[in-house]
């Protein structure tokens, strides 16, 4: 199987020839199709898995360049994980010229709001900075269509619970949820079970 076999666009096939990747790994291949078609997924894989591609690529796809508001929401247990998945969406997207911005605690706040005020279509950050901006309305979330737990085990390990489902009440539900976790205790099944719609498990 190659990525042909998921008709993405030209613009995402051409990111793909850049980043020089040419077989989707197994995640990919499982996740991609599945997701294209809007299928809530509670995946359980290991990192290093390629679970960015997996759920960034069909986010790219679907990504309308001319909203104004956020379209995708990732939330991340890390500052660290939150850049490099930004730096990831923003490679995906760069012949349709997709803005991702990450949010994390010990940069300025008013930076980051500087850079909310321009056009931004991926949201990617750690559940307390962006429940800041939320409450301060710096970032408005009304026109999320795509809301994905990265790393979920570790963000719920980290005691983010309270401020993950704070932030998901603010969220359409008119939405594809998809959640990534590389174990599945039941802090993760509880939260999947309370805010996904007839989610597909997929264990690779
Ligand atoms: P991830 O699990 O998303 O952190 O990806 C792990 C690493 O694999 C990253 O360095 C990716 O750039 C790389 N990668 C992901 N998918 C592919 C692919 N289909 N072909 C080649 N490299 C890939």
């Amino acid at each position: 199987r190659n990525f042909e076999a998921f008709n993405l666009s030209d613009e995402i096939s051409r990111a793909l020839g850049v980043l020089k990747y040419k077989t989707p790994t197994e995640v990919q291949s499982v996740v991609i199709p599945r997701a294209m078609e809007s299928q809530d997924l509670v995946v359980t894989s290991q990192t290093g898995s390629g679970k960015t591609a997996a759920f960034g690529l069909p986010i790219c796809e679907k990504i309308q360049w001319e909203e104004k508001l956020p379209q995708a929401l990732i939330l991340t247990p890390t500052r660290e994980l939150a850049v490099q998945v930004r730096d990831d969406m923003t490679n995906f997207g760069r012949f349709k010229r997709i803005k991702a911005v990450a949010l994390y605690g010990k940069e300025p706040f008013a930076k980051q709001k500087e850079e909310l005020t321009q056009k931004t279509h991926v949201v990617v950050g750690t559940p307390g900075r962006v429940l800041d901006h939320l409450e301060r309305d710096t970032l408005v979330l009304d026109d999320i269509k795509y809301l994905i737990l990265d790393e979920a085990d570790e963000m719920l390990n980290m005691g983010f619970i309270t401020k993950v489902e704070k932030i998901i009440k603010k969220l359409p539900s008119d939405r594809v949820t998809m959640v990534f976790s590389a174990t599945m205790p039941n802090k993760v099944e509880t939260l999947c079970q309370k805010y996904m719609n007839n989610p597909m498990n997929i264990e690779i």
